[in-house]
């Protein structure tokens, strides 16, 4: 068995088909998932991209349209201021009424023309009476016109961003100005319009930084104040552009960001998301086809090695045939006949099988040649030869007749070798004439013949052999006349136990009838006379 393995050399057809098909599969489907959640990757990330930009403007618009309101709101207010307001409660009632009012502002606060407090809403700030000596109340003070400040720490230690308006009096004079405070680090009107985000399910947030990029507006309050110039966008900002971009922040991470400006007062709006989350999504949705498509891979695997086993059956039994005949286990190979589903397998078939045939028919002419004696038709010494021997093996009961013609040679001398063959013809057609169909006639050399009587004994070879001698001694011959020969039997086993001694038994009695006169059948018995 390890011997025959080891004789197959090659890999087998159907395993071949099988792993040059599945490996295509296998390559498209990588190639296609890994160009595929690029693509999607890609187009996700602009999509994003776009989306973010998108809320930036709207935000934008909305941020535009509150910064106005607000200008237009503390108008009002100075306004209201521009008459002097004696009574107290009235200064107090008014500013109250504004921070109630409007949603803009966490605090006001009014500031004569020395930055002194005068009030304030919430009345509980506990300013009034204090001067402002903040950079940004120096300048509202100083320019006497409408600002919106940095962010800066204010005297409450409070980060805000101061909305101010100048007030002057009705002949024109300078009065002070009316200031509303956002607190950056505490509920605003920013969280008002942009929403309290705790961040987006896909991680995204928005933040504000104001027209030199310090952060008014951040869902992480620690970071407010901070002024972020390294991040592109934020100097995108700076220079005064809207757009989207992929950045990675100060934190390094990497977002994709669209950006917007409110163009009254240079802010930009940032709204971005995690590149991670876009990435993670496309991943998910990739490991969801691999799952859909697993199934139908191995269905398709499953198929292709259905299939190359079909194609290469034919081959495969072919080859099977060839091997059967290489090892010498068959002298005559069936081809299967069978219809195949290829054009290829069915002409191969039918080539492989006319070229056994036709090597049968050559083997069996071989085999006739090599067993047949030419110049009689009987078989040969070989044949005989063969023949007793597997009868001696199987204990086959048989007769053995020798024949040899009386006088040959003085015929051969009269008449020419010639004549003689074709006296050797005219006893082969006796024989063959007189044996049974189940005995073997055969020449056993020169003008000697033998037969074989399978389970004859020695009376019915006997009687054989006397219709052949009569005959012989009865008919003329070639030569014009009849043609004696003498005949010797034996049989086996009752005579002999192996073939040398029951062809010298037979040989023996020859030789006797060969003694007592020519023409003549001599049956052997032990207890005669034997030839040294
Ligand atoms: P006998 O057997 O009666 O004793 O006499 P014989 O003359 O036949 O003697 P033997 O059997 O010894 O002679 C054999 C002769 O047969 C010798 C040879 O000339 C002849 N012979 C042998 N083979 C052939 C052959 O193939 N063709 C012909 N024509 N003659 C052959
Ligand atoms: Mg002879
Ligand atoms: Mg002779």
């Amino acid at each position: 068995m390890g011997k025959r393995s080891a004789d197959k050399k090659g890999i087998k057809l159907s395993v071949i088909i099988s792993a040059v098909v599945f490996l295509s599969i296998a390559i498209t489907y990588a190639l296609n998932t890994v160009v595929g959640y690029e693509t999607q990757k890609r187009s996700l990330s602009n999509n994003t991209l776009e989306l973010n930009q998108i809320t930036a403007n709207e935000l934008s618009r909305t941020t535009q349209t509150i910064v106005l309101s607000m200008k237009e709101t503390m108008k009002t207010a100075a306004d209201y201021f521009s008459v002097p307001r004696n009574r107290l409660e009235d200064v107090q009632g008014q500013l109250d009424f504004l921070r109630n009012s409007v949603p803009y502002f966490n605090s006001v606060v009014l500031v004569d023309n020395t930055g002194l407090v005068v009030s304030t809403s919430p009345e509980t700030l506990s300013l009034v009476g204090q001067k402002l000596k903040s950079d940004q109340a120096q300048q509202a003070l100083k320019l006497r016109k409408p600002l919106i400040s940095a962010p800066y720490q204010a005297i409450t230690k409070r980060l805000i961003v101061l909305v101010s308006y100048p007030i002057f009096g009705k002949d024109g004079t300078y009065v002070g100005f009316i200031g509303g405070s956002i607190y950056l680090q505490e509920p605003n009107v920013f969280q008002k319009v942009l929403g309290e985000q705790s961040r987006n399910k896909n991680g995204s947030y928005y933040y504000v930084v104001d027209a030199s990029g310090n952060l008014i507006y951040h869902p992480d309050l620690t970071r407010v104040g901070e002024r972020p110039t390294s991040n592109p966008v934020v100097q995108e900002i700076i220079a005064g552009k809207g757009g989207q971009m992929q950045v990675t922040n100060t934190k390094g991470i990497r977002y994709l960001a669209g950006y917007s400006i409110v163009p009254a007062v240079g802010w930009g709006i940032v709204s971005q998301t995690p590149l991670a989350n876009v990435s993670t999504s496309v991943s998910e949705i990739a490991a969801r086809m691999a799952v859909i498509s697993i199934p139908i891979l191995i269905l398709i695997l499953l198929i292709v090695v259905w299939l190359s086993h079909r194609l290469a059956l034919p081959l495969n039994r072919l080859a099977h045939v060839a091997s059967v005949f290489n090892r010498g286990e068959a002298v005559t190979v069936q081809i299967p006949q069978a219809k195949h589903w290829t054009y290829e397998a069915n002409e191969l078939y039918k080539a492989v099988s006319e070229a056994f045939r036709m090597m049968g028919t050559r083997a069996d002419e071989l085999t006739d040649q090599a067993h047949t004696d030419p110049l009689t038709g009987l078989a040969n010494r070989r044949f005989l030869d063969t023949v007793v021997a597997h009868w001696v093996e199987q204990k086959t009961p048989f007769a053995i007749v020798m024949l040899d013609l009386d006088r040959f040679k003085s015929i051969n001398d009269t008449f020419g070798h010639q004549q003689g063959d074709e006296v050797l013809r005219f006893l082969a057609e006796r024989i063959r004439g007189e044996k049974r169909d189940i005995d073997y006639g055969c020449r056993y050399g020169g003008e000697e013949f033998t037969l074989l009587l399978p389970y004859a004994d020695k009376e019915i070879a006997f009687l054989i052999a006397e219709r052949i001698r009569l005959r012989m001694a009865e008919e003329d011959s070639p030569i014009g006349r009849p043609v004696t020969l003498s005949l010797g039997i034996s049989s086996y086993p009752h005579d002999a136990n192996d073939a040398a001694s029951l062809f010298k038994q037979a040989d023996d009695a020859l030789y006797e009838a060969k003694e007592t006169g020519r023409n003549r059948t001599v049956v052997y018995r032990p207890d005669r006379r034997q030839r040294d």
